[in-house]
């Protein structure tokens, strides 16, 4: 008599690149829609560096309680140059071999999903497909929110909220000593959450990478104007991207408005705080969404090579070499509001 009996399907999940809010409630619903659907699951921890290593745990249920309302990842994150290499994608695979792997979950950027792509290319030396490569899954998983093939990525809310608190913090000092605070925030090439986290808090002046900016007419000069109509206090929110264009950073800018303008100013530059803290609502709902989507609409039916997408609310899938060459731009019209009504 023959064996009929079908392998159990295994599956296993990272998260890479920068941590982000909601990472954990993706990580949750990936392990817990597969477990209540039969599927074995392993936690790689540190990313690609781990699936290098083989530093795999199985996962279950109660694995995943008491993570949902949680920042960072419990399987942490890296970014792993051996990946980007030959040798490591190969020690990869051999990890995936040896685990039965057959599905990848990578929650993460845009990086992240390259590294997916790559891995899904390996080639045998004679130019055949490997063998034993999982399908692999791209869910967004950044603050920056600046992964083109979505409208929105796992933790952008969250370090959305956590900048304008923070900010607030900072206004009302500010206020009440009539200062100026110039603030940077994260984002090196996206100027999302500057923007939008700048029309939170109502700041004087946003400057973001995508935008053409002059500091004398858009800071010194909207400053004095300001001041003609009787404001005392200013917020001037800079993206990192600007911040390391601007010799000596928000320091330096901070020196140039007191200079000119007469009022005291400081700079405060938020770093990681901005990554950390208990994700939001959105991010757990958003999260928690898409890890049941990468499992029960994709791998579970045998379609790989994906990321998982959201637009005008509704979660889609698109092929990762499709998803990576899409961009999207900063809302011009946004940006112009803020100009018009931070005044
Ligand atoms: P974040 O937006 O938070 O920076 P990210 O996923 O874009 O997240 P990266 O550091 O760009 O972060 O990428 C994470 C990891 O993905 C890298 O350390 C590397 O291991 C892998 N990776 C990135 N690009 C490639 C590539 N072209 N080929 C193979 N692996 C890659």
């Amino acid at each position: 008599m023959c064996d009929t009996k079908e392998k159990t399907m295994r599956i296993a999940v990272l998260t890479s690149g920068g941590d982000a809010p909601g990472m954990n409630a993706a990580i949750r619903a990936v392990v817990r829609t597969a477990r209540v659907n039969g599927i074995e699951v392993f936690g790689v921890r540190r990313g690609y560096a781990g699936l290098i290593a083989g530093d795999l745990i199985p996962m279950d249920l109660r694995t995943v309680s008491d993570i949902i309302h949680r920042g960072g990842t419990k399987l942490y994150t890296a970014r792993s140059k051996e990946f980007e290499e030959d040798n490591g994608m190969r020690a990869a695979l051999k990890t995936c071999i040896d685990y039965q792997i057959d599905g990848l979950v990578v929650i993460g950027g845009d990086g992240s999903f390259r590294g997916a792509l790559d891995f899904s290319r390996l080639k045998e030396k004679n130019g055949e497909p490997c063998k034993g490569l999982p399908l692999c899954i791209g869910i967004p998983g950044t603050i920056d929110n600046d992964i083109g093939c979505t409208d929105y990525t796992i933790g952008y809310d969250t370090s959305l909220n956590t900048i304008m608190d923070m900010v607030d913090r900072v206004r009302d000092t500010t206020e009440s000593h009539d200062r100026c605070c110039v603030i940077e925030v994260m984002g090196r090439h996206a100027g999302f959450l500057a923007l939008n986290a700048g029309i939170a808090v109502g700041a004087t002046t946003i400057l973001v990478p995508e935008f053409k900016y002059d500091i004398q007419h858009d800071v010194i000069d909207r400053m004095r104007r300001t001041q003609n109509t009787g404001k005392e206090h200013f917020i001037i929110m800079v993206a990192e991207g600007v911040a390391k264009d601007i010799e000596g950073g928000v320091e330096a800018l901070a020196r140039k408005i007191e200079a000119e303008t007469n009022v005291e100013s400081r700079a405060v530059v938020l770093g990681h705080v901005q990554r950390g803290g208990a994700p939001t609502c959105k991010d757990r709902v958003v999260a928690s969404i898409m890890g049941n989507y990468a499992v029960k609409k994709l791998l579970m039916k045998g379609i790989g090579n994906r990321v998982v997408c959201m637009k005008n609310e509704k979660v889609f899938d698109l092929d990762i070499e499709e998803a990576l060459k899409m961009t999207k731009s900063l809302d011009r019209e946004l940006y112009d509001i803020s100009y018009e009504i931070s005044i």
